[in-house]
């Protein structure tokens, strides 16, 4: 099974990351804009030759998990992270307010039907988390998931991070690699990219009344953030806390931790049999002479 190797912005799986002490800005440590865009380009073709190799190999898939805060830049980063990649091999699910069809089945049904297949890679943008998330900081959204026990039960939220770690630990048994990615965005930084989004006409359809709502209840926020990463990541679906601040080294960080995991599963194109190999020099031979009809 698929185990993370250590890294700077991994969330350990003892219970001690702290919020509050991750950094959302990397400063001195994130190299230049263009150092970054260039160095982005090279992980990304890498990352398109690994994916052809994911898929001939077809043993594993990969799904990639991004929760944020508002503005934090989700979509920005799945767009320059896979540009790159067959969109054949590459599916991308957005998951919203959930429909009332979504709502009559547990909370990991609709995720489920949108996993990725064998050899291919799955994007969640916003996923099965938002249940112990926004649901967590709006608790009368449970109201409409009409549950038998309704949330009285004392132990409601650890049941919810045990489904979900016993949901991950199933997938990765069965060959899917699990990486999540939290963009940790600043309270400030997130008031500027409103204020941006007002005040630049092609930014306006981004702005949402509703979002800065939201903000009133950001300490919330960040506590839910902090109880799900803790309880959530494990060797076999790790989380990263990625400084969001500047986005072209957010990019390339979570780019790069896609390419060294891929890497790190030594993948290999498939070999054909023995047999298969002593004919292709028949075969090689029938196909270089046009004259002759190719035999079965
Ligand atoms: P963008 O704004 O960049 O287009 P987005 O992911 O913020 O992307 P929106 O349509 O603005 O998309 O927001 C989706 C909303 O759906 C979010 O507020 C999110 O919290 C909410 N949501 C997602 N899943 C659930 C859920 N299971 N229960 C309740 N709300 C959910
Ligand atoms: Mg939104």
């Amino acid at each position: 099974m698929f185990k993370a190797s250590s890294h700077p912005f991994l969330v350990p799986d003892d219970n001690s990351f702290k919020l509050k002490k991750a950094d959302t800005d990397p400063g001195k440590n994130a190299p230049d804009e263009e150092t970054c865009e260039q160095r982005l380009a090279e992980c990304v073709a890498e990352i398109a030759e690994l994916q052809q190799v994911l898929y001939a190999h077809d043993r594993y898939s990969l799904l990639l998990i991004f929760q944020a805060m508002d503005a934090a830049g989700k979509d920005g980063t799945i767009r320059a992270v896979l540009s790159g990649v067959n969109p054949a091999g590459c599916h991308v699910t957005s998951f919203k307010v959930p429909s009332s069809e979504e709502l009559d089945h547990d909370f990991l049904w609709r995720t489920a039907r949108h996993l990725p297949e064998r050899g291919r890679i799955g994007v969640f943008n916003r996923s099965y988390y938002e249940e112990v998330l926004v649901v967590r900081v709006h608790p009368e959204f449970l109201g409409a998931q009409r549950l038998p026990n309704g949330v009285n039960n004392k132990n409601f939220w650890q049941w919810r991070y045990e489904s979900i770690r016993e949901h991950e630990q199933h997938l990765a048994r069965n060959g899917t690699v699990i990486l999540k990615f939290f963009l940790n965005v600043s309270k400030d930084e997130q008031r500027r990219r409103f204020l941006s989004r007002l005040e630049e006409p092609e930014k306006h359809w981004k702005f949402s009344e509703k979002d800065v709502a939201e903000r009133a209840h950001w300490d919330k926020y960040q506590q839910a953030y902090e109880e799900a990463l803790n309880e959530t990541s494990r060797p076999w679906a790790p989380w990263y806390a990625i400084p969001a601040d500047n986005k072209d080294f957010m990019r390339l960080t979570v780019a790069e931790i896609i390419r060294d995991t891929l890497k790190s599963l030594d993948l290999s194109y498939p070999k054909p049999d023995p047999e298969a190999l002593a004919r292709f020099d028949d075969m090689r031979a029938m196909l270089k002479d046009k004259s002759k009809p190719v035999q079965n």
